[in-house]
């Protein structure tokens, strides 16, 4: 008889959609697998109609927790008992925490990227960095960066939809934090020139870069980039973006994305499990 789902496997969830196409479901059940944990994770296809009715089974089916993803994760927060003090300040919540019927909401992308930024032994606390971004994954790793510690940020954005919400963020960010922070227009190339100059890192946390923007990026040359300046990327798809190409012909230090969706995913299952993932295995898979 097949043994790997007994009567005592615990289980948990993932509520998007469309969700079938994600990496999640694979990559916890290997690193279940690998730890020998009695946990199965699965994906279920949950819209922000259905989204109240699948909080509640949460509770009613005693699941262990949930990720939550788009549509789900700005409006999942009010079905729930807690929020964590960065997912309160993100407005998002991408994983939910069952203890006995009370359900925490947490976002784990920040402490993602900040947590693969240090298996890089890049340790950006007490300095300052330039982001562009002002969507899901940069309001999380802005929040969260300020949070642990990022003296100085400089936040840029196109004058799209989501400039308001970086007005927002930085709001937050003065009101919460020491984080000294200030939001330019991405179009503005001669600031974000000047911005980058005395950054100890800049971050890349917008779409472009990935279809249907892949080949593209925000800066127009690498007369922006020095040597020891670090860069990172929030797209893993294509792992080597147009930019990062760039930042490796200038000599700079380059992240991509896979880092922070590994440890955002390792965030997760040590909230769930008390245990971290087999990371240097889950790097091997990943990859
Ligand atoms: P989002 O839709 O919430 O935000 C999109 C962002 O891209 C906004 O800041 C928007 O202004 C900007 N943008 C869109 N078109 C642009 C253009 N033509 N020029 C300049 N900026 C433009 O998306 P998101 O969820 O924040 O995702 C952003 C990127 O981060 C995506 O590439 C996504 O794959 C990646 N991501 C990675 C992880 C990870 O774990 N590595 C997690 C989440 C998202």
């Amino acid at each position: 008889m097949a043994e790997r789902i007994t009567g005592h496997t615990e289980l948990i969830g993932l509520m998007a959609y469309p969700i079938r196409h994600s990496s999640s479901p694979a990559m916890h059940n290997e690193a279940f697998a690998q730890l020998g944990l009695d946990y199965a994770y699965l994906a279920f296809e949950v819209t922000n109609e259905t989204l109240e009715d699948a909080v509640k089974g949460i509770r009613a089916l005693q699941l262990k927790g949930s990720n939550v993803s788009m549509p789900n994760k700005t409006v999942v927060g009010q079905y729930l008992d807690e929020l964590s003090p960065a997912a309160k300040l993100c407005g998002a919540v991408n994983t939910i925490v069952n203890e006995n019927g009370k359900l925490t909401g947490h976002i784990t992308d920040g402490i993602g990227y900040m947590a693969s930024l240090k298996d890089n032994g890049i340790d950006v606390i007490g300095k300052k960095m330039t982001i562009a971004g002002a969507g899901g994954a940069a309001t999380a790793i802005e929040i969260q960066a300020a949070l642990d510690g990022v003296k100085e940020m400089s936040i840029f954005n196109i004058k799209d939809k989501f400039w308001e919400n970086a007005e927002k963020t930085i709001e937050k960010i003065r009101s919460n934090t020491d984080c000294v922070v200030n939001l330019y227009d991405l179009d503005d190339k001669d600031k974000l020139k000047e911005e980058i100059a005395d950054s100890y890192l800049f971050a890349q946390a917008t779409g472009v870069g990935m279809k249907p923007l892949e080949g593209q990026s925000v800066i127009p040359d690498i007369s922006f980039l020095r040597p020891d300046l670090i860069v990172t990327d929030t797209v893993y798809a294509p792992r080597q973006t147009k930019l990062l190409e760039q930042a490796e012909e200038a000599g700079c230090k380059c992240m991509n994305g896979l880092g922070m969706m590994l440890f955002q995913g390792d965030a997760a299952f040590h909230l769930w499990t008390g245990k971290h993932m087999p990371l240097e295995h889950m790097k091997k898979v990943l990859d």
